[in-house]
């Protein structure tokens, strides 16, 4: 590589480390500019690259972190474009994202299909989502730019209703539907490795004859183990499969097969466990050399599956009409659709394969952002009340608050006293780490709609949590600090309304809502579920958005007329995702601390010194401090394996803490038991507090300084992230003690990543990558099943698909242009298959 991009590289790696402060350079990033600038000509960088960066550095002083963060992004995308790092492409295993490109055109001329059929220009596509039938019928009028492709899989030959009825449970209904069910993975005949060249620990695919197998019971006959002994003429592999007996009977002495998966190592020679396994099919070993596999389900084998494939692939490929706009295509180097169809399924080779797979990938993600950002447009046509708060009251507010602001709250109040004022509904999501000191965002916001007599209801997951808000928003912004200082609220103007608020409260409540004397309430899901009607309800707080779903969030807010939202999140998302499942909010970054927070110290602890926990809690607890002990379980009959928080909180009362005072808190409580223990533990009169994940979401006990986590080790790393969160709120040194169930799981990734750092979002982007978006989201936000492609990781390809959005929609907002109706109905089908619900 050459010298002056590794050195940005190298600069710009460390400026995302230290957080977009500018400093990883002293002085500047700009400062490296003059040095740079000659090494750069030296290595004879193109004057446009050149021009670029040194503009790209200039403005970066001037710039906000997420803005930052762009930047950067959009440099190194530069550097890595074709051609600047001459000789890169050529001795890569899977081409970048860069090569592809560089790649594309060729492939492009060679595989472009001759005559696309035209479009017929289409009306506007209407913007709500029409039912399935005014699809069809749509579909009837304007025609389909593909006839046919609707039709059911019946057509095909040797496809009758019986195998009809199984490819349905896979749901494989229409000829389209098989085109887009794309492999899980592909056996590469070319790629095959002889047994005596395979090496430990490589993903890879083995062809070879079965020599012997059989099956027999191990553990006490509590499993059963397959084993079967291959060889390819180099060499022989034994190879295992757990519980799978009937294996044995599909492969005896003789067949030969091919092996997919990791290459393990037991007492010295290799081996694979629970490869996946199918009969060769001699074909695909002199024809195709890549062979698409297929995930299937009971009555329906591969070779029958990829022969329908195939039967359907290449006749309807080549006569799909490519839905994406030229000019798309064009400015993202994108193979059609056709080739992309073709190769993604039957590749010609694995480059082609890779540019099919990119080329859908960004339709995935082009698509999620077209749905996201018309969601956006069509909220913000609405107008709303302007709420114009004047600086000097502002001040004021701010003045009498218990704390000075961080940077980062400042600017986050900013964004929103703007978006308040600007008469179109706030939309804004304020990501900020645990304890970066959130709420008062949403009370100052409170602060400017009470001002003008209008009404704001903060929501939050839990009654816990919603009364610490009731709590805290009430310091803020009840009480007066000093004598002469104005409190925006009088006591009786803000109520708590939870699920256990006694029913004459609730109707005191909902009264004083609807006539408007009320003008802050506070509270659970109860808000959204109670018959309330406020009078003027203008400012929507959604606290640890993560929790609700969508239809809680339009519930809400459709308490008021139009009113502006504004939504918070400790969940550290990943830039990627913010731009995607979020995409139609606005976002403010919380990326600074109060000041005094030191790193939580963490340690993994074996479970036999679990006595040194103990040890460090009884001296914190010495010096007046609190300390929390979580377990996965709340009673031991849930499960042998690991220990339970009503157990324990016997044991450790009587046994360990004898004379501390332990208290004990889980989700099989009452209400007001756990609520009652949960202000004990805050008023000091109890040292220790045994409690499972309850405590998970929000509570702060600045008091408390010692986490100790049993059974660390069934936790996600979102949740051992935000547990931790609950310590090392005030100024004091804090700990977090994380012991696994035994000592087979001290190896557990999630722990040791946890020990390395307190950030938050170097924690997400591991646990995105770790579990995959669907789950690190939680089922609350599924809906990623048509993302099969594209991965959410990917921050290039999506800030790809994202400017190509924009850009569309700037030219062409409804997209009522003609050359864009096969992009507005292939927009409604996505959206219509269950992505309506991610945003
Ligand atoms: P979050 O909701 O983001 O997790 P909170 O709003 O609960 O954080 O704040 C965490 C703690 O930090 C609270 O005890 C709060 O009073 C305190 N805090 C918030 N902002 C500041 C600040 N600017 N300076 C000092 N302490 C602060
Ligand atoms: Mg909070």
């Amino acid at each position: 590589m050459l010298s002056s991009i590794e050195k940005l590289q190298k600069f710009f790696r460390l400026e995302i480390e230290r957080g977009y402060d500018n400093r990883a350079v002293v002085g500047g990033l700009d400062k490296i500019l003059p040095a740079w600038e000659s090494e750069a000509r030296s290595n004879k960088l193109s004057d446009e690259i050149i021009q670029l960066i040194i503009t790209g550095l200039k403005t970066y002083p001037t710039l906000e972190p997420v803005q930052r963060a762009e930047a950067i992004v959009e440099m190194t995308a530069q550097l890595e474009a074709p051609g600047i790092q001459k000789g890169d492409e050529t001795n890569q295993q899977a081409p970048s994202p860069a090569a592809k490109q560089a790649a594309e055109p060729a492939a492009q001329a060679s595989l472009e299909r001759k005559e696309q059929p035209r479009p017929r220009p289409q009306p506007a596509a209407s913007k709500g989502q029409p039912s399935n039938q005014a699809r069809r019928a749509s579909a009837r009028v304007y025609g389909t730019e593909t006839p046919g492709l609707d039709a059911s899989v019946q057509v095909l030959q040797g496809v009758g209703s019986r195998l009809a009825q199984t490819l349905s449970t896979i749901g494989l209904n229409t000829l389209e539907d098989l085109l887009y069910y794309f492999p899980r993975r592909y056996d590469d005949y070319s790629q095959l490795k002889p047994i005596n060249r395979l090496t430990f620990g490589e993903e890879t695919t083995v062809l070879g004859t079965v020599q012997s197998v059989h099956t027999r019971p191990i553990r006490n006959g509590k499993m059963q183990m397959t084993e079967a002994v291959i060889s390819d003429g180099t060499g022989a592999m034994r190879v295992n499969w757990f519980n799978q007996p009937w294996l044995a009977s599909k492969m005896p002495a003789g067949t030969q097969v091919v092996l997919a998966g990791k290459i393990e190592q037991y007492m010295g020679r290799l081996t694979m466990t629970n490869p996946e396994m199918e009969p060769i099919e001699t074909e695909h070993l002199h024809t195709n050399r890549i062979v698409p596999v297929y995930s299937l389900t009971a009555q329906l084998n591969q070779k029958n599956l990829r022969r329908m494939m195939f039967q359907t692939i290449s006749y309807w490929a080549p006569r799909i009409t490519d839905y994406l706009p030229e000019r798309v295509r064009g400015s993202v180097k994108l193979i059609d659709l056709s080739t992309a169809l073709l190769n993604i399924h039957f590749p010609e080779s694995q480059d082609m394969l890779d540019i099919a797979r990119w080329r859908l990938a960004f339709d995935e993600i082009f698509l999620l952002q077209l749905g996201v950002l018309s969601q956006k447009r069509s909220w913000q046509q609405a107008s709303a009340q302007v709420f114009d708060a004047p600086q000097e009251w502002l001040d004021q507010q701010i003045t009498r608050l218990p704390f000075a602001l961080t940077g980062a709250q400042a600017r986050s109040i900013a964004d929103v006293r703007s978006d308040l004022a600007s008469g179109r509904p706030m939309d804004r999501l304020i990501q900020g780490d645990v304890g970066s000191g959130k709420t008062v965002i949403a009370a100052i916001a409170a602060a400017i709609v009470t001002r003008e007599g209008a009404q704001a209801a903060i929501m939050a997951p839990t009654s816990i949590l919603a009364e610490q808000h009731f709590r805290s928003i009430s310091r803020l912004l009840i009480e007066t600090v000093e004598e002469d200082s104005q409190a925006p609220l009088k006591p009786e103007e803000m109520r708590l309304l939870i699920g256990d608020t006694p029913e004459n409260e609730k109707q005191e409540i909902r009264a004083g809502l609807e006539n408007g004397s009320i003008k802050v309430v506070i509270g659970t899901h109860a808000i959204i579920e109670s018959p309330i009607q406020f009078n003027r309800l203008q400012l929507a707080v959604i606290d640890e958005q993560h929790r609700f779903g969508v239809s809680q969030r339009a519930a809400l807010r459709s308490k008021g007329e139009n009113p502006h939202l504004l939504v918070m999140t400790a969940t550290p998302i990943p830039r990627s995702l913010a731009l995607t499942v979020y995409g139609d909010l606005d976002l403010s970054v919380m990326d600074e601390m109060p000041p005094g927070r030191q790193p939580v110290s963490t340690h993994v602890l074996r479970p036999v010194e679990r006595e040194r926990g103990y040890n460090l809690m009884r001296s914190q607890i010495e010096q007046g401090r609190q300390a929390f002990i979580i377990y996965p379980l709340v009673e031991q009959g849930d499960s042998e394996d690991t220990l339970a928080a009503v157990e324990e909180h016997k044991r450790l009362q009587s046994a360990i803490f004898t004379k501390l005072r332990v208290g004990l808190m889980h989700g099989r409580m009452k209400q007001e038991d756990k609520d009652r223990v949960m202000n004990s533990f805050r008023k000091g009169d109890y040292d220790i507090l045994v409690s499972t994940t309850v405590v998970e979401v929000g509570v702060d006990v600045p008091n408390a300084t010692v986490m100790l986590i049993e059974g660390a080790n069934r936790f996600g790393l979102a949740q051992l992230h935000q547990l931790r969160g609950r310590v090392g709120r005030g100024s004091d040194q804090s700990f977090c003690l994380l012991i696994p169930d035994n000592e087979d799981a001290m190896e557990n990734e999630r722990l040791s990543v946890m020990s390395e750092t307190n950030d938050g979002f170097v924690l997400a982007e591991r646990d995105l990558q770790q579990r995959g978006p669907g789950e690190f989201l939680g089922t609350r936000q599924a809906g990623f099943s048509e993302l099969k492609l594209a991965n959410l990781t990917d921050v290039r390809l999506i800030e790809k698909a994202r400017q190509q959005a924009l850009a569309l929609f700037e030219d062409d907002p409804e997209l009522s242009a003609p050359e864009n109706q096969p992009l507005a109905k292939r927009l409604q089908e996505f959206w219509e298959n269950g992505k309506g619900d991610i945003s």
